[in-house]
């Protein structure tokens, strides 16, 4: 299986979003109000070439967050994008010759802005993601967590992802999304409450598309969790699920 990571513009947000700083409420307030930006981040869309049609986990960022509600103290105090429209993963998967009927499945990790943002380019995919996600985007409530739904495609009705007592690793649910199991959700809540990742079973190794459940491997490996996590103690034990499956098998 090949696995093309598609970089899809950059986003830059400050240092206290990336490793949350002090506990609580304070936690989650301190990447609106801190003036330390981290540098450019890029922002990733994923294709696997599977033998049943192209798997794309994440859609990533679009021109449209160039310009974010403007009443929006996170929106337009934590983070700025930098996008081309040549560089939404669109016209990427064509240049690697990927068009948008080759692609069977869109699998989300969840909604935030940054990996819905190119939903508009897979008009002909079955798109799958968590249901209480899905549910969360409603409202200011869900505009506050960082959820645009406004932006979203007219026919955009994603189908919800079907969760079953089947252990993968750590994990204690998965849902398959490739007939031959090589390609399975896992939930890795945290970083949202209903956050999931993607497990590739790629020869004797496992690719792990972890969307945002961490933003940097140091931070994961140190267990610190990030500033935007609604749920510290829950995203902690995410991470230490995420190592141990990494102890079990080979994983990138
Ligand atoms: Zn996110």
């Amino acid at each position: 299986m090949r696995i093309h990571a598609v970089q899809t513009g950059r986003v830059r947000i400050k240092q206290a979003q990336i490793e949350g700083r002090g506990h609580g409420l304070l936690r989650q307030l301190r990447p609106i109000l801190s003036p330390d930006w981290a540098d450019w981040t890029p922002v990733y869309a994923f294709a696997i070439e599977h033998p049943d049609g192209v798997i794309v986990v994440d859609t990533g960022a679009a021109t449209h967050l160039k310009s974010l509600p403007r009443w929006h103290p996170y929106f337009q105090l934590s983070v700025r994008f930098d996008i081309e429209p040549e560089q939404e993963v669109g016209p990427q998967l064509r240049t690697l010759g990927i068009g948008a009927r080759d692609v069977k499945t869109v699998v989300l990790t969840h909604l935030h802005i940054d990996h819905d943002g190119g939903l508009a380019h897979f008009p002909f995919s079955r798109i799958v993601a968590d249901k209480d996600e899905i549910a969360r985007t409603a409202g200011i409530a869900g505009a506050m967590q960082g959820y645009l739904p406004k932006r979203w495609p007219r026919w955009f009705d994603p189908e919800p992802i079907a969760w079953q007592p089947t252990q993968c690793g750590p994990f204690a649910r998965s849902a398959a999304i490739t007939d031959a199991a090589d390609v399975i959700a896992v939930p890795t809540p945290g970083h949202t409450a209903s956050h999931l990742s993607v497990v590739v079973r790629d020869g004797d190794r496992l690719v792990l598309l972890a969307g945002d459940a961490s933003y940097l491997e140091a931070t994961m490996l140190r267990g610190a969790v990030d500033g935007v996590s609604p749920d510290a103690a829950q995203a902690c034990r995410t991470l230490a699920d995420i190592r141990a499956l990494c102890a079990q098998q080979p994983t990138v």
